[in-house]
């Protein structure tokens, strides 16, 4: 692949190529919580180490999905098409499912403004969900969104520990931090959802991660909390193992154990699991999210200005 440009930043160098895509909203059968997903990026800087779409650069002949990163420059034309397609049912579309839609080459592309108002033409319903503090210069923009279409936003945490954040989610803001982009959301958007995941056993099930997770949402007013254990497959668990025994070789030995397998030991799980339930009632704060359902085009049609 010949690279059109690079950039740097937090001190990293990003390669960067332009691409231009030919169809932008892929279907998934079994996601959460809508089946359709548009990316703007291949590739992502912020870089998690426990990141489950790798993989897919190896369909790209790329070595590095955190430092090889595609912009599909013309993603609002071809997104545009697809809405004008008879048979799109306006469904809800996840944007950023795959990679970070406000990774830090956002910044210089600009290509959420330019989403955004094809969205507003069509009133398409949207899921954002990002790790970034760079959707706050987008905050205007979703705010009008929420008023004419449904639009649900989300973040995923793992600890509060930013000793642990710095290593395993490098180019994320702080956990606090997501938190409080959602909270700024809250009565703009249709739902705020945090994701406490992955967890990762020994690292961030402490007692202490799991109770600040759960009071935090709650004093800052989110919806909904999904939990989900960290699984590890394919080559990215030689990989994660690595970085745990560089950073963190305290729990090295205990953690294998748990991971005999890409899923945590059972009886772990379920250990912690109680406990979330119980924090669950505690704070009563539940993982319950309404799907949108689809608006038929003749129905959504009649809706445009
Ligand atoms: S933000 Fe998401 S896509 Fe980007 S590296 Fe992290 S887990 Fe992967």
């Amino acid at each position: 692949m010949s690279w059109s440009n690079s950039v740097h930043f937090f001190n990293i160098k990003f390669l960067i190529k332009e691409i231009k895509a030919k169809k932008v909203l892929t279907y998934h059968p079994n996601a959460f919580p809508t089946n359709w997903d548009l990316n703007p990026y291949r590739g992502c800087t912020i870089g998690c180490k426990y990141c489950y779409a790798q993989y897919t650069h190896k369909y790209l002949d790329l070595d590095n999905f955190f430092t090889d990163i595609l912009i599909k420059t013309n993603i609002h034309v071809c997104l545009e098409k697809e809405f004008q397609n008879k048979n799109w049912k306006h469904e809800q579309i996840k944007i950023g499912g795959t990679t970070d839609l406000y990774q830090h080459i956002e910044k210089k592309y600009e290509l959420l403004p330019k989403i955004y108002d094809v969205i507003k033409k069509h009133k398409n319903p949207i899921f954002i969900q990002t790790k970034s503090t760079l959707i706050l210069r987008d905050f205007e923009i979703i705010k009008e969104l929420s008023k004419i279409t449904t639009v649900d936003i989300a973040t995923s945490i793992s600890s509060f520990d930013e000793s642990i954040r710095k290593v395993i989610e490098p180019g994320a803001a702080s956990a606090m931090e997501r938190i409080e982009i959602l909270s700024k959301f809250k009565g703009i958007c249709r739902t705020t959802t945090l994701g406490f995941m992955p967890i990762i056993p020994l690292l961030s099930d402490t007692e202490e991660n799991l109770e600040t997770t759960f009071m935090l949402a709650k004093e800052f007013g989110i919806n909904n909390i999904v939990t989900s254990f960290l699984f590890l497959r394919g080559e990215g668990k030689p990989k994660f193992m690595k970085i745990l025994k560089s950073n963190f070789a305290e729990i090295y030995t205990d953690f294998s154990k748990l991971y005999a397998n890409s899923t945590v030991n059972e009886e772990h799980s379920n250990r912690i699991q109680v406990k979330i339930q119980n924090l669950r009632r505690k704070y009563d704060l539940y993982g319950i999210y309404s799907p949108v359902e689809p608006i038929e085009p003749t129905k959504q049609l009649s809706l445009f200005s």
